[in-house]
């Protein structure tokens, strides 16, 4: 039996996502935080009933939530991630899904799966966005759908606002800004100009800030537009030990910002370090990775690998950069040392 000739056409020559375990001692390539929250799973055997049902609607997350961002609950759809929100938008918007490149890649591959057509633009020379290029996709495809991830993975930048702001109004579709790393930004969000732009959606996650076990990822935005997408959310798609935990989180976010503080500050000091290192050339980053260009980077990336250090290859989208997420101290000292040795074995040879 053929089964390829069974698939959709779209799906006959996708691969699945690849997110390999390669058995490292560092691991600093998937953005995931150093510092975890294990106290925040204590008492849970008091709130949740495995054999129940989760609240199919999170009203006690979009509750406490609100209350964090200001919003009201009927601004906030709950995903499991962001990927899920991903999903629902397109499936629920369609395309054409416009979106700058590089950038996040399940912009395109949800656009692929559910057989809409992804248009990527490239950066411009400093990682922000080419206005005149996407305005003109705005202008002749009219896509449905734009993501924006600012701060955007892999290159670390925030997208200059004004840059952002014209393509919202140039925009008949909905701009949705990313915001998975916004926590480690120095600069403004988007959150208080959702009431501004009614084609404007942000989303934000707990994957990126200790709790990327949950699945947990936010849209926020005007009702009418939370209601829309609401309509394809499959009944039950976070579980209940997920909303129990990031309520907690949402109560209790201070004590998290604590470790965002020092994972930012973290940042600064590894970028500072990796100017230091002849031949390596870091780009500036608002978020917990650093996208770095370095000689030889595929032979780089195999020598940390064989130290115990496994950061991410990005060749595939930036040309000679290999992307580092922020760790503990201790952990970055292990990539920083690790980095050095393998540069001057490469000098010596
Ligand atoms: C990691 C990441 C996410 C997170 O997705 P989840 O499904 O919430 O884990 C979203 N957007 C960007 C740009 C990311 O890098």
């Amino acid at each position: 039996m053929n089964l390829n000739r069974l698939l959709r056409k779209n799906i006959r020559r996708l691969k699945g996502y690849s997110a390999e375990e390669i058995p490292c001692r560092v691991k600093l390539d998937a953005n995931e935080s150093p510092y975890g929250f294990p106290y925040l799973l204590e008492g849970l055997e008091k709130t949740v009933s495995t054999n129940r049902y989760p609240d199919p609607e999170g009203r006690e997350l979009k509750r406490a939530a609100a209350r964090r961002w200001r919003l009201r609950p009927g601004n906030i759809l709950i995903g499991n991630g962001s990927d899920e929100i991903i999903y629902y938008l397109i499936t629920a918007f369609g395309g054409p899904v416009l979106y700058p490149t590089p950038t996040f890649s399940m912009y395109g591959i949800i656009s692929r799966i559910l057989g809409e057509e992804g248009i990527g633009v490239p950066l411009d020379r400093s990682f922000d966005l080419d206005t005149e290029g996407m305005t003109e996709v705005i202008r002749e495809a009219r896509p449905k759908l734009i993501f924006l991830s600012s701060p955007n993975n892999p290159t670390g930048n925030c997208f200059s606002s004004e840059r952002i702001f014209r393509i919202i109004k140039a925009s008949r579709g909905i701009v949705v800004v990313d915001e998975a790393y916004q926590p480690f930004s120095s600069r403004w969000g988007m959150l208080r100009l959702l009431e501004e732009f009614d084609n404007l959606a942000i989303m934000r996650t707990l994957s990126k800030i200790g709790f990327a076990s949950l699945r947990v990822g936010f849209l926020l935005a005007r009702k009418e537009l939370i209601d829309a997408v609401d309509r394809v959310r499959l009944p039950f798609n976070v579980n209940a030990l997920s909303q129990a935990v990031a309520v907690e989180v949402m109560k209790r976010y201070g004590e998290i910002e604590k470790a965002l503080r020092v994972i930012s500050r973290e940042r600064e000091r590894l970028y500072r370090e990796l100017e230091r290192i002849d031949g390596v050339t870091p780009y500036p980053s608002e978020a917990n990775f650093i996208l770095f260009k370095v000689r030889g980077a595929s032979d780089v990336h195999e020598g940390l690998l064989s130290r115990g250090v496994l950061v991410r290859d990005m060749r595939g989208s930036v040309r000679d950069c290999l992307r580092v997420t922020v760790g503990t101290p201790e952990e970055n000292r292990l990539f920083l040392d690790s980095l050095r040795e393998v540069l001057s074995r490469d000098r010596r040879r």
